[in-house]
This record gives structure tokens, C-alpha cells and sequence, in this order.
């Protein structure tokens, strides 16, 4: 009984090499990005390799800005790769080189069937209730039955008997019948290779060691081993590759991530929610892998730390709050100048980075992603008069525009324009009055900066300094400045 079990032992540290293999009909979504980063963290760990293979066979689909935001993508998140990326459909005449390897072996062979003839099985299988699988009709016939001329394709004979056990390092071992696998097409009768076939050479030849993908591909494995196992037959050096099978990301309800769940490209992340790379990169570390309870994982870390082993089996749940959260927390962290020229390129040509980086400490303190540092910032460029919202409107009624009157009064008087000074100065005119401090800040907030929420109110007089703060104030109190 033929059992053959895919449990190659381990290489050594140095010489592993894995590789991340995406299809260009679509952005770098947050899955992609998730299996690129455990590629990299595996290979950075052993000293090993990361390659990148840009799986482009499918011409219609594939387009040049998936591909360019698949790389700016990987850049942004700080993936680098060892060598420049592969592109497969460059490789189809090494792709049928192989085949024809295969055929003239005996590991594959010429299957004559035509297309209504393939349908016509099938029919019938569906008829029967059977799985739809090409049957092997032209398995062990002589290619000198078909017709004079007639197209062909080539197919992988695969093994029939007995069964096939993956020891995937985080599905565990994983047992297909090989009866269960059919002998697919790997060169098509156009002379086309197939992207099972091209995948398999490309691994070969790229000399990969750890395939780590989605899970979605676990499947595809054990059709792939058959071409390993014939094509190491033939040539040795043929090593099957250690498996490793992430699972998908799901949404936060638990269904397969998608659009509606924040299945988007990388940089919808970037630009549309404001998030940092660090908080991303590891956002996407701690989903699926975990390290007890680690929140904060830094990069050096993370490759020092990172191994299979503490992959989960289960799909993880993708929740952005989660990652706005921990974004927060790297903002704070995050330099202000760096900050600033982020903020700056949101807001415009208006934007100030000097202002932006002197008043990012103050910014930055709740907020999520940049956007709300964005919003938080609107004040620092808005022109005079500024226009109230409709908060600030409503609480500007008399009695708080007679409140702003005195205190313009009071502070045009002070002369030290220091957070600490004006903050004492206002306790004390709101003492002296008997209000509550609140009493004063309100319409002072609504009339520095058109809103009813910012960063504190003293902050926000020292920022905008004390001939536009004084301004400001003056014309929402009525009175001229
Ligand atoms: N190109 C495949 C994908 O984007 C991955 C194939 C592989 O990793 O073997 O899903």
C-alpha cells in the first residue's frame, strides 16, 4: 500500500527560504498581507530568505496597478524581499519544459479527450452522484488510438492507491485519499502550462523551503506533491517543501472576510483610515499568532520571537476597533515630526509642519488614526472669522458672548502666553465671577475653534499664540480686536 507522508525534516537554520505569491487581480488585501508577513517574519527568524512571486498567468485578470499596489503595499508595511520579485508567466517554457519531463518519463501522459467528450463525463457523474473528477480514460491507452493530429493536453499521472498525509505545521497532519486526487491537466492543448504545474516548478526553482500560504490552498498541496514526487524521481533534488497552512481571516461576525468587513487593500488602511505601519504590521502578527499576552510587539521582537508553532489552527476575527486601538497607542509612541508631515499631506497646501509638530503632542493624545489628528488640527489653519459648527453655534448665545467679552478683557492684559499662566489666570477670573470653569471654556473652545471638542483649552491659546487667539475670541465676543 502505497503511504506517503510529506514530514521533510526541517532545514537547517540559514538555508530556509519562503516566498509570498500573490495574484495580482486585486489589491494586497489584509489576508495577502497577514501570509506576506508570516513569510517574512519565518524567514527573518532563520536567517533564512523571503521571496517575492508575483502569480500572474491569469493575462485577463492581472493588471499592472494590482501588481504596483501588491509592492507599495509590502513596502509600506516594511517587507523587504531578497531578491527581486518573480514573475510567473516570464517562466511558462520552464513550466512545460517539465511537463514534457514528466510525460517522457511516464509520470504523465496525453489525454485525447475533447471538451464535449470531458462533459459528457461529468454528466454522467452528476447523474451518478459521484464527484466530478476526470475519470483516466486515457491513462493507460496508447496515444496511437487517438485520431491523426489531435490536441492534447498533458496529464500528471498521479497515484492512485493508498493515501497521502501532510504534516502541516499548523493543520497538524492532514490525510487525503490519493484516489481522491485526479490526474489534472498540467499542460494545457495550447501548450500553456497550468498554474498547479507553474507553482510547483516555480517553488522548485526558486529553491523554496516553507511554503506558507492561505489554507484555502491546503487542497492544492496534495495535488501538487505528485508533480514534486515524479519530478524527484526524475531528478533528485526535488525536495517536498515544509507545509504551513495559516488559516483565513474572518470578519469580526465570524463569516469570510469580506469587503464589508475591511477586506480592502493595504492602503485603504493608509489612506482612508489614517493607520500606521507599525500598528498594522502588528495588528496582523497578533492575528492568528500570539505570544501570551503581548500587546505591543516591535518589529526585532517579533522576528526574534516569531515560529509556526504559535500559529492557531482557527481563523482569526478581524476587528477594526481593535486595530484603532492599538493604532492609538503607536501614534502616542510615534514621533511628532513624523506625525506632522503625515498630518501636513492630508491637509494641504494650508498646513503648517512646523505648527503641525509643536502642537502633535496635544493632538495626538486621544486619537485613532490620523484622521482625527487631521480633524483635531482644522483649527490651527482655519481662517478669520472662523465659522462656528452648529455646537458652537448654539452655545454661543448672549450670555456666553457677554462671558467672552470680559475674558478677552482680562487676557489681553497677559502677558506671559503660557499654558500654565492662562490656565491660572482663567481659574481665576471664573472664582471672581462664580462660574464654573466650564462656563468659560465652552464659548472660549467655540470661538478659537468653531467646534465643540479639541485639545485643552489652554493648549489651544498657546498654539495659535496670542494675537490670533485674542482675535478669535474678540469675534465671537462682538467686539472688534
Ligand atoms: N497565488 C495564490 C494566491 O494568491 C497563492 C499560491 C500559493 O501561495 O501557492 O492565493
Amino acid at each position: 500500500m502505497a503511504s506517503e507522508t510529506n514530514a521533510p525534516p526541517s532545514p537547517a537554520p540559514g538555508s530556509v527560504v519562503t516566498r509570498f505569491a500573490p495574484s495580482p487581480t486585486g489589491f494586497l488585501h489584509i489576508g495577502g498581507a497577514r501570509t506576506a508577513l508570516f513569510n517574512w517574519l519565518y524567514a527573518r527568524h532563520h536567517g533564512g530568505r523571503v521571496l517575492l512571486r508575483i502569480e500572474d498567468t491569469d493575462r485577463q485578470r492581472s493588471t499592472q496597478a494590482a501588481i504596483d499596489a501588491i509592492i507599495e503595499g509590502l513596502d509600506w508595511l516594511g517587507l523587504d524581499f531578497d531578491a527581486p520579485p518573480l514573475f510567473q508567466s516570464d517562466r511558462a517554457e520552464r513550466h512545460a519544459e517539465i511537463a514534457w519531463k514528466l510525460l517522457a518519463a511516464g509520470h504523465a501522459y496525453k489525454c485525447f479527450a475533447t471538451p464535449e467528450e470531458l462533459e459528457a463525463m461529468r454528466a454522467q457523474q452528476r447523474a451518478n452522484k459521484q464527484p466530478l473528477r476526470y475519470d483516466g480514460r486515457w491513462r493507460d491507452r496508447d496515444p496511437a488510438e487517438a485520431p491523426e493530429g489531435a490536441p492534447f493536453t498533458i496529464r500528471i499521472k498521479a497515484p492512485r492507491e493508498g493515501e497521502t498525509t501532510i504534516h502541516d505545521r499548523v493543520q497538524g497532519p492532514v490525510t487525503v485519499k490519493n484516489a481522491e486526487i485526479d490526474d489534472y491537466i498540467i499542460l494545457r492543448a495550447d501548450g500553456t502550462p497550468t498554474y498547479m504545474l507553474a507553482v510547483v516548478v516555480d517553488d522548485h526553482d526558486m529553491g523554496v523551503t516553507h511554503v506558507i500560504r492561505g489554507d484555502d490552498h491546503l487542497n492544492n498541496a496534495f495535488r501538487q506533491l505528485p508533480i514534486i514526487r515524479a519530478m524527484n524521481a526524475i531528478e533528485g533534488d526535488w525536495p517536498d517543501p515544509v507545509y504551513a497552512h495559516i488559516p483565513l481571516i474572518h470578519g469580526n461576525d465570524g463569516a469570510k472576510l469580506s469587503k464589508r468587513h475591511g477586506a480592502l487593500g493595504v492602503e485603504a488602511y493608509r489612506d482612508e483610515f489614517g493607520i500606521l505601519p507599525e500598528a498594522l504590521f502588528n495588528y496582523l502578527l497578533r492575528l492568528g499568532w500570539g505570544h501570551g499576552d503581548r500587546e505591543e510587539i516591535s518589529r526585532e521582537e517579533a522576528i526574534a520571537l516569531f515560529d509556526l508553532d504559535g500559529v492557531g489552527k482557527s481563523p482569526s476575527r478581524f476587528d477594526m476597533k481593535k486595530l484603532e486601538n492599538l493604532n492609538g497607542h503607536y501614534l502616542r509612541a510615534a514621533d511628532d515630526a513624523r506625525l506632522a508631515a503625515l498630518a501636513a499631506a492630508r491637509i494641504g497646501e494650508e498646513a503648517d509642519v512646523a505648527l503641525l509638530t509643536q502642537a502633535m503632542p496635544v493632538l495626538k493624545v486621544r486619537a485613532r488614526n490620523l484622521n482625527e489628528i487631521v480633524e483635531g488640527a482644522r483649527f490651527l489653519f482655519a481662517r478669520r472669522p472662523l465659522a462656528m459648527d452648529a455646537k458652537a453655534t448654539a452655545l454661543l448665545d448672549d450670555e456666553a458672548r457677554a462671558i467672552l467679552r470680559r475674558i478677552v478683557d482680562r487676557l489681553a492684559g497677559e502677558n506671559d502666553w503660557t499654558s500654565a499662566t492662562l490656565e491660572a489666570t482663567t481659574k481665576a477670573l471664573a472664582e471672581e465671577w462664580g462660574l464654573g470653569l466650564g462656563k468659560l471654556a465652552q464659548p472660549m473652545r467655540a470661538a478659537l475653534t468653531g467646534t465643540t471638542t479639541s485639545p485643552g483649552i489652554f493648549d489651544v491659546l498657546v498654539l495659535l499664540g496670542r494675537d490670533e487667539a485674542l482675535a478669535r475670541l474678540a469675534d465671537q465676543a462682538g467686539t472688534a480686536a
